[in-house]
């Protein structure tokens, strides 16, 4: 079981972290918004512990990007015990919401019910034009072709198609495909790029990976000249 923490204060994170694992789960910690939702993007989490007040984007808005393509069970954390912020939490579509300070066994509660429910089973369908990404059965297919890629070919374009028409650095690419930073003069980007290329644009005549020179990489339909 995989859970993902979203929380600012290093305190809280790590004592989060510590007793969850001291429980069994396997613990990511993430402190920001952006970096929260993107791992939740990213990766499969059972349940996500995810604070309000957070640097960079709120948990609000982490929520709402969240749900436009996961079902993640998601436990608010907040300071804040108001009740017009218990309702919008869940209008966004959290799952549960605990109010700090809260007792460590309490938060283990919610989370062991979040897990044992699980999302709700949807398919998760990627589309760019008439491309095809099926995340869970990783599956890819441009109108009727197939299209077979390697698992590191799947997650580039997983990235890409997920935040379809948003540059993406190659330092960016770099480090949610590789999990790792290295400089931007390096060409492993590029090289995966081109080999993603060949199997889903070359043989096509809509190109959908576009290049914005100087910056990095973009898939969209790009509109006729
Ligand atoms: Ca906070």
């Amino acid at each position: 079981m995989r859970i993902l923490v979203v929380e600012d204060e290093p305190k809280t994170g790590a004592y989060l972290k510590k007793g969850l694992e001291e429980s069994g789960y396997s613990v990511d910690v993430a402190s920001d918004g952006a970096d929260g939702l993107l791992l939740a993007q990213e990766q499969n989490y059972d349940v996500i512990v995810l604070d309000v007040m957070l640097p960079t984007m709120d948990g609000w808005a982490v929520l709402k990007a969240l749900r436009a393509t996961h079902a993640t069970p998601v436990l608010f954390l907040t300071a804040r015990d108001d009740v017009s912020d218990r309702v919008r939490g869940l209008e966004l579509g959290g799952d549960d919401y605990l109010v700090k300070p809260f007792a460590f066994v309490e938060l283990l509660a919610r989370v062991r019910t979040l897990a044992r429910r699980g999302p709700p089973r949807e398919s998760e369908l990627l589309k760019v034009g008439d491309l095809e990404v099926d995340v869970n059965r990783r599956r890819v297919r441009r109108g009727n072709t197939r299209i077979d890629l390697t698992p590191r070919e799947f997650s580039l374009l997983q990235l890409l198609a997920r935040r379809q028409g948003e540059v993406l650095s190659r330092t960016q690419i770099a480090s949610y495909v590789w999990d790792m930073n290295f400089d931007s003069d390096t060409n492993v980007v590029e090289v995966a790029i081109r080999r993603l290329r060949a199997k889903i644009d070359d043989d096509f005549p809509v190109k959908l990976i576009q290049t914005v020179r100087g910056v990095g990489y973009v898939i969209e339909v790009k509109e006729a000249d």
